[in-house]
């Protein structure tokens, strides 16, 4: 539920909303607007009467909210969520923001210099597993905390921000320490106590779709992010379990209208695992481009052939300069743009341009 104040409401007001709140069992969270604050209720699984609370003054209305995700839905917050990172990249804000890199990071040449690349081609977020979920306990698991480290002197370099995964409690803790934005993959995208986790970690969250899960599930899985006091999530489209065998998953691209709709939190795409076939992944980006994803993930190995994880949809670094250029002119073409590249500067780490 949602109590709008009136736009002359007082401080005095508010608090007696709030104690009003508290005093029935619930939690309350104010929500201060442009024009006016509105003060959510939250810790209830069913309607809540509403008659103490519109008797009080100052009270415009109260909003039921519909949906069992509250303060991931859109009647919660109407304007769009815009994530800020430490190298200026926004996402949600209209830009589209390219988080690129190898599915792991498997040393120091191959992180470090695929970084400089994925920077000098535009994408302003790298990525690279250092915790990997793999199917078989016999798969390459990720080089831990090496890996982070490592990432950790790619940004240094670059300038560019780090989006990697945390497959449980000890590596979430880990990675909250090292990245800009933490990664929830599809897997864990249910592991509620990691969700729960997550939200205190005091870091942007990247929560996967789980490959079967519904579009309602995974806004509930980003509600428990918000529950914990976590705003910055970014949701990502990344496949679904389909049928035809013809690609590894189904990216559901009407993921990306429907979620806009329902919610106010960025949703980007992940067309590599979406795909699981190289020739796939950029006419796919595109696609989520022309949907009105707010970003993209995407998978590029120095040498995919070699990669020790996904180099099948992996791309080559000269595929994914000429997705950089196709993707901008989808962008301009709905009035959007690319998050500018960052670009050096005399002293210090590169910059946006
Ligand atoms: C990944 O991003 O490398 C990954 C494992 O993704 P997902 O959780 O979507 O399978
Ligand atoms: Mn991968």
């Amino acid at each position: 539920m949602l109590v709008v104040m009136r736009h002359d409401a007082t401080a005095r007001d508010i608090d007696a909303v709030v104690d009003t709140i508290r005093e029935m069992g619930y939690d309350a969270r104010p929500i201060p607007g442009k024009q006016r604050t509105a003060i959510g209720l939250i810790g209830n699984d069913g309607k809540v009467n509403a008659d103490r609370i519109e008797a009080l003054n100052g009270v415009l209305e109260i909003i039921h909210v519909s949906q069992p995700y509250k303060q991931v839905s859109r009647e919660w917050k109407e304007e769009a969520t815009v994530i800020t990172l430490d190298n200026g990249t926004r996402i949600g804000a209209g830009e589209v923001a390219v988080m690129a890199g190898p599915c792991s990071v498997e040393g120091e040449a191959q992180i470090i210099g695929i970084a400089h690349r994925l920077r000098d081609q535009g994408a302003t977020i790298l990525r690279g597993g250092a915790y990997k979920p793999r199917t078989s306990p016999y798969s390459f698991q990720g080089m831990g905390v090496d890996g982070l480290k490592l990432l950790a002197r790619a940004r240094e370099e670059t300038g560019m921000a780090i989006v990697t995964e945390a497959i449980d409690a000890d590596s979430l803790d880990r990675v909250a320490e090292y990245a800009d934005i933490v990664q929830i993959g599809a897997r864990n995208m249910q592991n509620f106590s990691l969700l729960r986790r997550a939200g205190r970690a005091g870091k942007p969250v990247l929560l996967k779709r789980g490959m079967a899960a519904t579009i309602k599930d995974l806004l509930l899985s980003a509600e428990y992010l918000l529950a914990e006091g976590n705003g910055n999530v970014i949701l990502c489209e990344r496949g679904v379990r389909g049928f035809d065998t013809h690609t590894r998953n189904l990216l559901d691209l009407t993921a990306i209208p429907v979620v806009k709709s329902l919610s106010h939190l960025p949703i980007i795409a992940d067309p590599s695992h979406g795909t699981g076939i190289r020739s796939k992944v950029i006419p796919m980006a595109r696609a989520a481009v022309a949907a009105g994803a707010d970003g993209l993930m995407i998978e590029v190995h120095p040498d995919p052939e070699r990669a020790m994880s996904d180099g099948a949809q992996s791309l080559y670094p000269d595929q994914f300069a000429e997705m950089m250029e196709q993707i901008s002119v989808i962008a301009h073409a709905i009035g959007r743009s690319l998050v500018p590249p960052l670009v050096p500067v005399e002293e210090g780490v590169p910059q946006l341009a």
